[in-house]
């Protein structure tokens, strides 16, 4: 179960920008999946007692579900047990087998007596060798981010029985990833969309040397490894999920009667591929898939943006499970919409730096931004029209302030469409409240109430201009917080829906005469305080205990 930190730096990330290219009239598909193996959910598999089947079927299921609720708009939400996908792990990993770049190698692993298996990636933890974090997991290191080794961590205890582990021999087939070290370094030093953490990161690695990466694990649960002689394997999870972004665009095409379809977003050069990732993700996007990817030797488009967040932390800490440290994305949806939450946590994304939440700043993003700006703004213009116009946009005869106001509303659009186009979600959707608080700033200082008693055509005009923000606001909000944007379409009595729109429809102003809807309040001001929010999230989780048992 995904919390709001993962949401924010991969899927709802990811929607916003999909939703924003769609609106620009791109062709964009939009896949992901659960990624269903490894080893964190066999050792949960192990200590429940159940097949690892069981647990991602159930899991894969209510995680749809949920995404759905949050409005993230996917064409393709797969799995990585998927047929095609191992299909197709198996085939690619085949092609690099045969082009030289895959060789075997005798190897160390730390081995539990006790359990009788081998202890790969998270069957293992200890202390990280370069930071000294406790607890660090056998394949990278939260603190740090590094990748790592199991036999190099200190300390290392199984998770299983808490044993300490063994030094075993065996056999794997490794990635020659140093043979694209000069190829990935101008890769990315040439790619100038890479935001600098993603940049700075990946160059770092391929400055300090890349080494061979393990592609098969002595694990039961994944993908059974293609290569001669490798019986009883499976391959490396990581290796495998990345390639899933390619398996799901085969898939979605495959599904709608098409074998051939997914080459155009792979191989046509016109194509751009954007992945939206957290941190700790960097080297599997950056290093590990375009190496995959160049030794096949085919073309394939590399990543073209690797949008990648740093973290939210919750109250200073990072999220944990264990610890019940943070807020998961179903207990999120029982205590308020989803837009509510998408909005804070896009105009808080953590783009530089680690971000944190805490219930004052999110109360005060709801009651100051959303209700009293965005929500108190559009309310005032539409019930304005409603009470003095019969609904109907006024007929205007502009003078040069209020043109000054429409031009100013076309300079945030077009701002907005800027930074979207570099992936500046944090500050793209604040540029949308600005165009708010412009309207309500513009409404305090013409006070059309008063104009209405004096001169009806200065009021036409005020409450003109007015709709004509409240009808850009539906349009550029859309791919920020959907179910507003619709509510916002509807009450402006438009056709279809705002999501199938053009962009261009923000600066296309409503005709006069215009009937419009009755206005009603897109959002409502949080009441309860700090400490009630964190006692009704004690009890949501209570209740989800209750019925897991
Ligand atoms: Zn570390
Ligand atoms: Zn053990």
């Amino acid at each position: 179960m995904p919390h709001l930190g993962t949401l924010i730096g991969s899927v709802l990330s990811a929607d916003v920008v999909a939703r924003y290219y769609r609106l620009k009239g791109e062709e964009v598909l939009y896949v992901t999946g659960s990624d269903e193996h490894g080893t964190p959910i066999e050792v949960e598999a192990v200590r429940r007692n159940v097949p690892p089947k069981q647990l991602t079927d159930e899991n894969h299921a209510k995680v749809a579900e949920l995404f759905d609720k949050w409005a993230i708009q996917f064409d393709n939400y797969t799995r990585t047990e998927s047929p095609t996908h191992k299909e197709f792990v198996r085939k690619h990993l085949m092609q690099i087998y045969e082009n030289g770049y895959i060789f075997t190698r005798e190897t160390e692993m730390t081995y539990c007596e006790n359990c009788q298996r081998f202890l790969p990636d998270r069957f293992v933890e200890g202390k990280c060798p370069y930071c000294g974090h406790e607890g660090a997991r056998g394949d990278q290191c939260d603190a740090c981010g590094r990748l790592l080794e199991p036999t190099k961590l200190i300390d290392p205890y199984c998770v299983i029985c808490g044993n300490k582990p063994t030094i075993k021999k065996t056999k794997h087939w490794y990635f020659d990833l140093p043979k694209f070290s000069d190829k990935l370094l101008r890769y990315i030093e040439e790619n100038k969309q890479l935001p600098d953490n993603a940049r700075n990161f990946s160059l770092n690695l391929i400055r300090e040397g890349l080494k061979p990466r393990a592609l098969t694990r002595d694990t039961s649960w994944g993908i059974p490894a293609p290569f001669p002689g490798a019986e009883g394997k499976t391959i490396y999870v990581w290796v495998e999920a990345v390639l899933g972004y390619v398996s799901a665009t085969i898939e979605y095409f495959r599904k709608h009667g098409d074998e051939e379809g997914w080459k155009s977003y792979w191989f046509d050069k016109n194509a751009k591929t954007l992945y939206f990732i957290g941190k700790d993700n960097i080297p599997f996007h950056t290093i590990i898939l375009p190496a995959l990817l160049l030794a096949t030797h085919k073309g394939y488009n590399l990543p073209w943006n690797v949008s990648t967040t740093e973290f939210l932390q919750f109250r200073e800490e990072a999220f944990s499970k264990s610890r019940r440290i943070g807020i998961w994305i179903d207990e999120a949806l029982e205590l308020f919409p989803a837009d509510y939450w998408r909005y804070y946590l896009l105009a808080t994304r953590p783009e530089t730096k680690d971000t944190n939440f805490t219930w004052r700043n999110f109360i005060e993003k709801v009651n100051a931004d959303l209700n009293d700006s965005f929500g108190n703004f559009v309310h005032r213009a539409l019930t304005f029209v409603n009470r003095n116009f019969e609904d109907r946009v006024p007929k205007p005869a502009l003078e040069n302030s209020d043109e000054e106001i429409l031009e100013k509303t076309r300079e945030k659009i077009r701002q907005i469409d800027n930074l979207m186009e570099k992936c500046k979600i944090q500050a793209a959707v604040n540029t949308v409240m600005d165009i708010s608080r412009l309207g309500n700033r513009f409404l305090n200082e013409r006070e059309p109430w008063n104009q209405i008693k004096t001169d009806v055509q200065k009021a036409a005009n005020t409450t003109y201009a007015a709709v004509q923000m409240v009808k850009a606001l539906a349009v550029v909000t859309a791919p920020f917080m959907p179910y507003t944007a619709e509510k916002i379409w509807k009450l402006l009595n438009l056709p279809g829906s705002v999501h199938k729109q053009k962009w261009e429809e923000a600066e296309k102003p409503l005709p006069p005469g215009h009937k419009i809807n009755e206005a009603k309040p897109l959002f409502s001001k949080i009441t309860l305080n700090e400490e009630e929010l964190e006692a009704k999230l004690e009890e949501i989780r209570r209740r989800k205990e209750r019925n897991t048992q």
